[in-house]
């Protein structure tokens, strides 16, 4: 659409009282359009006597955590949001440093303590918009600086109240809070407005309110109907009724997505078929006879849930969750001899080409004396031996292939392919898994069958999670480590002690150990990249180690000259390792026994307890330090303090805490959100807008059963009491699509 056409178009909220066209069109920009996503914009919070703080309170918590610089590692969480309703008494623009502005708003309460709001961002904005004398609610995360005793938070949610409002307020009333953006505010939309809006409409889109959930579900839980929910959210009668309300938003929501998991779960036992094996294999049972360790009871359990799929004429498509270490790869590898038993071909795609050159040794190891031919294939090879091994994969001889993202090259011909194993599965997606699925799928010609996927994740999700994402997929849990694994040592330390660190890793090495030491990416670039492992490496051969040999490996070696790197290391030839993340993924070295990561405030959670996993592989004791900046230990307590400098700090402590990579991931939902955890945009997650998928797991629990139950008696939402639910269904997910399979 044109600027000007886009200009004319007549927005249907312009005409309510309060709006205008100029304001309406900041609402259209911000996607509300019609009356209904006015009323279906409800509040993001409520101002209520007893949800507010005072001054004095905020100020005794923020201080309560700070009166050791070691506890502000130990005792820090994520602090929830907190809200204040207060005056301003003074607006005052600072410089700091050379040039850097900042925004300095003083507010006060009735209990008569004082607090700054700080703004390094908007200043002429906010500078206009706080009025000396004018009473604000504020809320935000409070931060206190111990040097100079003061509490302030940093750029705040504000809302200027009115005299109107502050009556109401002191009554006791609940004071809706709207969401607003800049482009609203710079209109002169506040949330008085977005109120008076939703109001003005809401009885003009009853009908688009009508009720789709079952009368029978909804009496079962208890749920609000929807108009009085709506209704309730705008303008509550009570808190109690709000949380009401606030329920059954979220179960609804949460009831239609995991419909959606439903119906494409549903959808897909009819048309694929499958391949049928035999559950007996010779391979592998003498594999497991000749095994040095016996298989926890854990991967038993998860051979017969896999093996139960391979042998049941339908497609797999199962996802295998363990922690670093649990032994993923003999599980994978038991299945694939049983492919192979029944005269299939088998391939296992990981992210690097060290991890397949370390796969395909391990599996050579393995499987010798057993008759299979293991070949490997990926994208550094020489063209003469890269056209070998294909026509060995076309033929049939390479019975397991162990490959890169060069496994799914189009050029690639596979000769009844029954069993796609993808490791380390976070590192690809959805579409690739696909694209080899293809193959799979061509490669037994005209009798058109799917091969079995089995994909693999040492990032354990929390299993709610992998239940709303992984709908399609059906889940298996290593959830117990081998018994000869000795928890891993974990401390954080601090820059200036890094020479005792240093002096612990002599020792382990003299005692016949080795160790890693791993750097951050400082810059995206990977010219930096390069430079700081360069750096760090020379640093650390010539100052720190000149009696030890250090090696490097890093991103911009090339393949082969990872690998040499890694064989050299793996052969004793260095003792200590500097690398940047490239040793995340997989890589199995028995004998390092310490890892230490500096910078480790920069990584994320799960980076962490990856690079982690990396020692503690064998039977010795083994040690993590998590180096970071000795004012790190002081930095929460700036009044600048980022709520980035809270996480990490969060990170480390839980990193220091706990070996558990289940508990450690539900942490790293909690600070980022499934959304960046993830990959949204990859898994397919919607955006929630009511639900929080780690805070309301009994509601997913509830309404995934709800939702599963219902297609289960009725798969295609025939029945009249469910034409409602269909119709939503379609609209909400454009799922169509599902209906026409049959
Ligand atoms: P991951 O699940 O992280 O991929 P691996 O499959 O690489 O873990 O296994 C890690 C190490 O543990 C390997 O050296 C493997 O041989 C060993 N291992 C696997 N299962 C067992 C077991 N049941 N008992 C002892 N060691 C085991
Ligand atoms: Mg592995």
């Amino acid at each position: 659409m044109s600027e000007s056409l886009e200009n004319k178009r007549i927005l249907p909220l312009q005409f309510v009282k309060g709006v205008g066209p100029r304001r309406a069109e900041a609402l259209a920009k911000e996607g509300i359009v019609e009356y209904i996503d006015a009323v279906l914009r409800v509040p993001r919070g409520y101002v209520e006597r007893s949800a507010v703080k005072s001054i004095a309170e905020v100020q005794r918590n923020a201080g309560r955590h700070h009166d050791s610089p070691m506890s502000e590692l130990t005792e820090l969480v994520v602090t929830a949001e907190t809200s204040i309703v207060a005056e301003v008494t003074d607006v005052e623009e600072r410089t700091v440093g050379r040039n850097r502005k900042m925004l300095v708003v003083m507010v006060t309460d009735p209990t008569r303590e004082s607090l700054e709001l700080i703004y390094w961002n908007r200043i002429p904005y906010f500078k206009k918009y706080f009025e000396v004398g004018a009473i604000y609610e504020i809320s935000g995360t409070p931060s206190y600086e111990g040097r100079r005793n003061t509490v302030s938070f940093t750029h705040p949610e504000v809302e200027k109240i009115t005299t109107e409002d502050l009556e109401l307020y002191q009554q006791g009333a609940i004071l809706p809070k709207y969401s607003l953006t800049q482009g609203m505010r710079n209109v002169g939309i506040n949330s008085r407005l977005l109120h008076s809006i939703a109001m003005q409409v809401l009885p003009e889109v009853e009908a688009e309110l009508r009720e789709t959930l079952p009368d029978s579900i909804r009496a079962k839980h208890r749920l609000m109907n929807l108009p009085t929910a709506v209704q309730e959210l705008h303008n509550p009668t009570s808190i109690h009724n709000i949380s009401v309300a606030q329920y059954r938003m979220k179960f609804e929501e949460l009831f239609y997505f995991e419909l959606m998991l439903a119906t494409r779960h549903n959808s897909r036992q009819n048309p694929e078929r499958g391949l049928k094996f035999n559950s007996q294999s010779a391979r592998a049972r003498t594999l497991v006879d000749n095994l040095k360790f016996t298989l926890t009871k854990a991967q038993r359990r998860v051979i017969n849930e896999i093996v139960s799929d391979l042998s049941s004429g339908l497609p797999m498509n199962r996802l295998l969750q363990g922690d670093v270490g649990s032994g993923k790869t003999i599980v994978a590898l038991l299945c694939m001899l049983c492919a192979i038993d029944n005269g299939y071909q088998t391939t296992i795609m990981v992210p690097t080409e060290i991890l397949a050159e370390q796969h395909a040794n391990t599996i050579k190891a393995l499987v010798a004396g057993l008759d299979v031919k293991v070949v490997e294939l990926t994208g550094g090879q020489r063209k003469s031996l890269r056209n070998e091994i294909k026509s060995e994969i076309a033929s049939g001889e390479a019975q397991i292939i162990v490959g890169t993202h060069a496994l799914f090259e189009a050029d690639i011909e596979y000769h009844k392919l029954g069993l796609i194993v993808i490791d380390e599965q976070h590192r690809f997606g959805v579409a690739q898994r696909s694209l080899l699925k293809g193959l799979g799928v061509r490669s037994h010609q005209d009798d058109v069958r799917s091969p079995h996927i089995l994909v693999m994740s040492a990032t354990p999700i929390p299993r709610t999670l992998s239940m709303t994402l992984y709908g399609d997929l059906d889940v298996s849990i290593i959830d117990e480590l081998p018994a000869n694994r000795k928890p891993i040592r974990t401390s954080v330390v601090f820059e200036s002690s890094l020479s005792n660190i240093h002096q612990f890793i002599r020792e382990e090495v003299q005692l016949g150990r080795q160790a890693f030491v791993v750097y951050p990416l400082v810059e995206k670039s990977e010219k930096m990249e390069l430079k700081s492992a360069v750096e760090h490496h020379k640093i650390l051969q010539e100052l720190t180690f000149p009696d030890l040999k250090v090696g490097l490996l890093h991103g911009q070696m090339l393949w082969y000259e990872k690998e040499d790197a890694m064989r050299a290391f793996l052969n004793k030839e260095y003792d200590v390792m500097v690398a940047t993340t490239v040793v995340e993924v997989g890589i199995d070295i028995a004998n390092a026994s310490v890892m230490l990561i500096e910078n480790a405030e920069r990584f994320g959670l799960s980076q962490l307890h990856q690079l982690r996993g990396r020692v503690g592989r064998g039977a010795d004791q083994s040690y993590c330090f998590l180096a970071t900046k000795d004012h790190f230990r002081y930095q929460i307590s700036k009044s600048n303090t980022s709520e980035d400098g809270a996480k990490a700090a969060t990170r480390l402590k839980t990193m220091a805490e706990t070996n558990d990579g289940f508990k450690i991931a539900e942490v790293d939902l909690a600070l980022r959100g499934p959304g960046d955890m993830m990959g949204t945009r990859q898994s397919g997650l919607p955006d929630f807008q009511f639900a929080n998928l780690v805070t309301d797991v009994p509601i997913i629990i509830t309404a995934r059963e709800e939702a599963f139950g219902m297609v289960a008696n009725d798969p295609k939402l025939a029945q009249t009491e469910h034409r409602a639910v269909r119709e939503k269904l379609i609209s909400y997910f454009d799922t169509s699509s599902f209906y026409s399979v049959a």
